[in-house]
C-alpha cells in the first residue's frame, strides 16, 4: 500500500513539473478542449510558490527525470546585426566605470523579430543573449568556464531562457567576432553585423528543463529554463577574453532546488 501512495505522489509531482516545462499535451489533455482560447502552456504566473524557485541550480544527472519534452524549434538568424552593450549595475558609484559588479555583463541585443524559438506551440522572441563566467548552472560537481543565456519572451510576457555551457576546444567563429566587440563599462554600444547567432548553439538540442528565476535582480520567478545538455566549444584564448573582463566572475551562487524536478530528454547514455 505504501508503495502505491509513493507512486501517486511521485506522479503528481511529475505532472506539476511537466506543466511547468510546457508539457501541456501530457499533463492536461483532458482539460485542453475547454481551454483552447488560453495560451497553450500557461502556468499560473501570479500564484506564489510555497517554496522559492530560484536560479541557478546544480543539476545532478542522476536526479533528473527522463521525459518526452516538447521539441525546441529554433529560428535564430545566421546573418544578424547585434548591438553589444555593457549592462551596468553601479551607475551611482563614483568608481562604477572601473568596478566589475558580479551582476554586470556584456550583452548582445537583437532587433525585434530577428530571432525566435517555438516550444509547445508558443513562440518566444529572442531579445538578447549574454555571458556569465564561470557558469551559473553546475552539472554535478563541475562548472564550465562560460555560460551563455539566450533570453526570450512570448507575447504574454513569459520569459524562457536557453542556457548553453561553453567548454574549451575548437574556436567558435561567431563568438570570436562578438568578443572582438566586448564593450567596456561606460563606453557606448557597438553594432556588430554579420553574426551567425545560430552557430552559437550546439548541434543537439536535448536539454534539462525546470522552473526558475532570473539570476540577477529582481530575481523574478516563473522563468522557464532550458539548459542544453551539449556544450559548445570556444578556444582557450576566446574564453580568456571574456574572463579577463570579469576577473572575479559574474555569476550568482547556486540556489536550493526545493520541491522542483528537472526534466530531461537527453536519453540514457
Ligand atoms: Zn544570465
Amino acid at each position: 500500500m505504501k508503495r502505491t501512495d509513493v507512486g501517486l505522489d511521485r506522479r503528481a509531482l511529475l505532472q506539476g513539473a511537466a506543466a511547468i516545462a510546457g508539457l501541456t499535451a501530457l499533463s492536461s489533455s483532458a482539460a485542453a478542449s475547454s481551454t483552447s482560447t488560453s495560451a497553450p502552456n500557461t502556468v499560473p504566473h501570479s500564484a506564489p510558490h510555497p517554496t522559492p524557485h530560484q536560479s541557478p541550480i546544480r543539476i545532478y544527472r542522476g536526479g533528473t527525470q527522463q521525459a518526452h519534452l516538447p521539441a525546441l524549434h529554433v529560428h535564430y538568424p545566421h546573418d544578424a546585426t547585434v548591438t553589444m552593450k555593457y549592462v551596468r549595475e553601479d551607475a551611482d558609484e563614483p568608481d562604477g566605470c572601473t568596478v566589475r559588479g558580479d551582476e554586470e555583463t556584456v550583452r548582445a541585443e537583437l532587433s525585434p523579430g530577428a530571432g525566435s524559438l517555438e516550444m509547445g506551440g508558443v513562440t518566444y522572441g529572442l531579445a538578447q543573449f549574454h555571458w556569465h563566467t564561470p557558469s551559473e548552472h553546475l552539472l554535478s560537481a563541475r562548472d564550465y568556464p562560460i555560460e551563455m543565456h539566450f533570453v526570450h519572451q512570448d507575447d504574454a510576457g513569459h520569459t524562457l531562457v536557453v542556457g548553453v555551457w561553453v567548454r574549451p576546444g575548437l574556436t567558435n567563429r561567431a563568438l570570436g567576432r562578438l568578443y572582438d566587440h566586448l564593450v567596456s563599462e561606460c563606453s557606448t554600444a557597438d553594432h556588430v553585423s554579420h553574426i551567425d547567432v545560430g552557430a552559437l548553439l550546439p548541434r543537439r538540442h536535448t536539454s534539462y528543463r525546470y522552473d526558475g528565476s532570473l539570476t540577477t535582480a529582481p530575481y523574478t520567478e516563473h522563468v522557464q529554463w532550458v539548459m542544453l545538455t551539449e556544450p559548445i566549444t570556444a578556444s582557450p584564448r576566446q574564453i580568456d577574453r571574456f574572463r579577463t573582463m570579469f576577473p572575479t566572475g559574474n555569476r550568482r551562487d547556486v540556489q536550493d532546488i526545493t520541491d522542483r524536478v528537472v526534466l530531461t530528454d537527453r536519453g540514457p547514455r
